[in-house]
């Protein structure tokens, strides 16, 4: 039987806020068998459970974020993707997050620390069969038109492969590779994937800052573009870093469904706001999507029977 997995041990991590800036404590700790990922606000009188669900996104405008039942007024945690990223590369099922402030810390932009992190604390199986969601028809997202067009897709597929293209129109974006694709049974998330940081302008930051977003954001934990070039003093890290965050936050996005997907995600310039659409989408038609677990682990997708491999 395919197993369901959580933390062996509890682990720690403090960090501050992409666009709150807020300092934050996480505590990460081992949870039963079909619980899911769950966000538990420390910081309030009565501390409050965000379980990860489809419904429970409240906002997507620059990050992910959830309150209990998707209410836009009851506490919230923002920017959950890239743990969520991580949590989906090493294959945990289970997991309590205890969090002092309304924002997952940033760390350095991507989701390595995230792994390494999980991967310090171990990765146990459980007594419970591992569930995926498995696409039966092709669902599809499309918004804007011309320069302004953009899409996300998802197709019947026996694994879990995302195939993402950017098009920014700007010099030292298009310069690097403008699609990926990766396949989640690869066993190369960790290398692949996850050092991948988010990315912003600075045409955008004073915007931003006057709205109350992006108060963390630095050179430490950002990419950081002008009109011509990337400022950071060591460049990227990948050839391509811009098109496999965009696929880093993709696989946190869709992960909040709460089980790795059997599908096949391609997306041309979609983002938060377009993944949460489509997860909707598929999950409100009960044609296009079923449970199933694998008793036998030879009929599962390749590579993802092995415990707690870097995908
Ligand atoms: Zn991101």
């Amino acid at each position: 039987m395919l197993k369901q997995r959580t933390l062996k041990s509890i682990t720690r991590a403090v960090g501050v806020g992409l666009h709150s800036g807020q300092r934050v404590e996480l505590t990460l700790r081992p949870a039963a068998p079909n619980t899911g990922i769950v966000f538990r606000r420390v910081d309030l009188p009565q501390p409050v459970d965000i379980p990860v669900r489809f419904d429970s996104v409240c906002d997507t405008r620059m990050a992910s974020t959830i309150s209990p039942g998707g209410d836009p007024g009851a506490p919230k945690v923002q920017t959950i993707e890239h743990l969520m990223s991580a949590c989906a590369g090493l294959g945990l099922d289970n997991l309590y997050v205890d969090i002092t402030a309304d924002e997952v810390p940033i760390l350095d932009g991507s989701s390595a620390s995230f792994v390494f992190l999980l991967q310090s604390a171990g990765i146990e199986q459980q007594n419970a069969a591992k569930k995926f969601l498995r696409v039966k028809k092709t669902v599809e997202i499309r918004e804007g038109e011309g320069e302004r067009a953009m899409w996300a897709k998802l197709e019947p597929h026996h694994g879990w492969r995302f195939t993402f293209e950017i098009a920014f129109n700007h010099p030292a974006l298009d310069a690097t590779g403008q699609q990926v694709v990766f396949e989640m049974g690869s066993g190369r998330y960790k290398q692949e994937i996850a050092r991948a940081r988010t990315f912003g302008f600075t045409k955008d930051v004073e915007a931003m800052r006057s709205r109350g977003l992006t108060l963390g954001g630095s050179m430490d934990n950002a990419i950081v573009i002008d009109d011509y070039r990337v400022l950071n003093a060591d460049g990227l890290r990948y050839d391509d870093e811009f098109a496999k965050h965009k696929i880093l936050d993709a696989i946190g996005d869709l992960y909040i469904a709460g089980h790795p997907l059997l599908a096949a995600y391609t997306s041309f310039k979609g983002g938060h706001a377009l993944n949460n659409k489509l997860l909707r989408k598929l999950l409100a038609d009960a044609d296009a999507w079923e449970l199933v677990t694998f008793e036998d682990e030879a009929k599962a997708p390749a590579g993802f029977a092995q415990l707690a491999p870097a995908w």
